[in-house]
């Protein structure tokens, strides 16, 4: 993804907001849609069906018509690619988008590829119903297929440009990887190491907190409020862009130095969930603790540990070469004899009860992965499983 500033004419930017709500209007509607589906109304409606309803809106209303259908129905699609992650495990269920926050559009196919350089230092696009947009070139200007523009919280415009990255030839060697992520640690690999995706710095976290408590102090609608507001924007934008370069500095590392790459099958949509409430049976409409607030700890670990991105990924520069794991039992079993037994793992420390082995959990763990053991459900016996067994991959 090659990001630059754009400076669109001021006749311009309505143009582009009015996409922007155009694509927000398209994609809500398909929430809307899918989250009125009922068992009773059979399918929901696939991209093709949608695109024929769109067809339909845009022959009813003047404003929609006045549009770029290009945008629109590339809104469709990303909701159905939305929807597609959602039901493989790899993403949350696609949400409300809203005005203010989610300002953006994306143009594929032959419409992408109207960018030009102008200059050194000048890029422009030609972007559908609103002419050529010039761009600030910070970088060479890569062969995309697909752009999107966005309007960030600050007010600017940015165009990503959209490559598919090469994939990385494999070494060749024979090698295999297990990756274990977690929360503590981000990823911890059989090998022993132990990667960690860079947060915010201490001053940076303080920065943050501190802004969030003046955010609640700030008038609703004030100028004060809209300063703060941003700022914390700037701060969280900050956080996502050392946790993406991370991301793919270690799969490219990853492609390289290894032929195979096991990696556990987790479904983070449902490992993110919120927990159920729990009734309380001594008092009717009450509620038992459900350990709610740690959960959502745990699920902003998992998240801002870009575990999502990460397999996404290596899928893309590994292809063919990432395998999923069972995740059964991988921290609970002991990776030299095989013993199963949640009294096995210390918090961050591994220690069989059986031979005594010790290691870090995580790495234990990612050993697991790697010998893609298959383990057994039932606990406390041991399970001999020979290391040239197939590993068992989930499908
Ligand atoms: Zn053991």
């Amino acid at each position: 993804m090659s990001r630059y500033r754009m400076y669109p004419a001021p006749t311009q930017t309505a143009g582009l907001l009015a996409h922007c709500r155009h694509a927000r209007y398209v994609w809500n509607l398909a929430v809307e849609q899918s989250a009125m589906w009922t068992r009773d109304k059979g399918s929901t409606p696939g991209f093709h069906e949608q695109s024929r309803q769109l067809t339909e809106a845009r022959a009813a209303f003047d404003w929609l018509r006045a549009g770029s259908q290009t945008v629109q129905q590339q809104a469709l699609r990303d909701f159905d690619q939305a929807r597609r992650n959602y039901f493989a495990g790899s993403h949350g269920r696609p949400t409300w988008r809203r005005a203010g926050r989610h300002e953006g559009f994306r143009v594929v196919g032959p419409q992408a590829g109207r960018v030009e350089q102008l200059s050194r230092k000048w890029g422009r696009v030609l972007i559908p119903k609103v002419g050529w947009v010039r761009f600030k070139l910070s970088r060479a200007l890569p062969a995309a297929r697909s752009y999107r523009v966005a309007r960030d919280s600050v007010g600017r415009w940015h165009i990503a440009l959209a490559v598919v990255p090469d994939p990385i030839p494999a070494p060749g060697n024979g090698s295999v990887v297990g990756v274990d992520r977690g929360v503590t640690v981000s990823a911890a690999l059989s090998t022993g190491e132990l990667l960690n995706c860079p947060r915010l710095s201490e001053s940076e976290q303080r920065q943050l907190t501190h802004l969030q408590r003046r955010l609640a102090r700030a008038q609703p609608g004030s100028n004060r409020r809209q300063r703060v507001k941003a700022a914390i924007a700037k701060l969280h934008a900050r956080a996502a862009a050392r946790r993406k370069d991370w991301v793919e500095k270690t799969t490219t590392d990853l492609a390289r130095r290894f032929d195979v790459i096991r990696v556990e099958d987790l479904r983070i949509a449902h490992m993110t969930r919120r927990p159920k409430p729990k009734p309380d049976p001594a008092r009717p409409g009450g509620y038992l603790p459900n350990r709610r607030r740690a959960k959502a700890g745990l699920n902003r670990g998992i998240r801002s540990n870009g575990w999502g991105l990460l397999v996404q990924r290596l899928e893309h520069k590994a292809a063919g070469r990432v395998e999923r794991v069972s995740p059964a039992y991988t921290s609970q079993t002991c990776s030299r004899c095989g013993h199963c037994a949640p009294a096995n793992r210390e918090n961050q420390a591994f220690r069989c009860r059986a031979c005594g082995h010790s290691d870090h959990a995580d790495v234990n763990a990612a050993i697991n992965i790697a010998a893609g053991r298959a383990v057994s459900a039932r606990r406390d016996k041991p399970v001999r499983v020979s290391l040239k067994r197939e590993p068992q991959l989930t499908t």
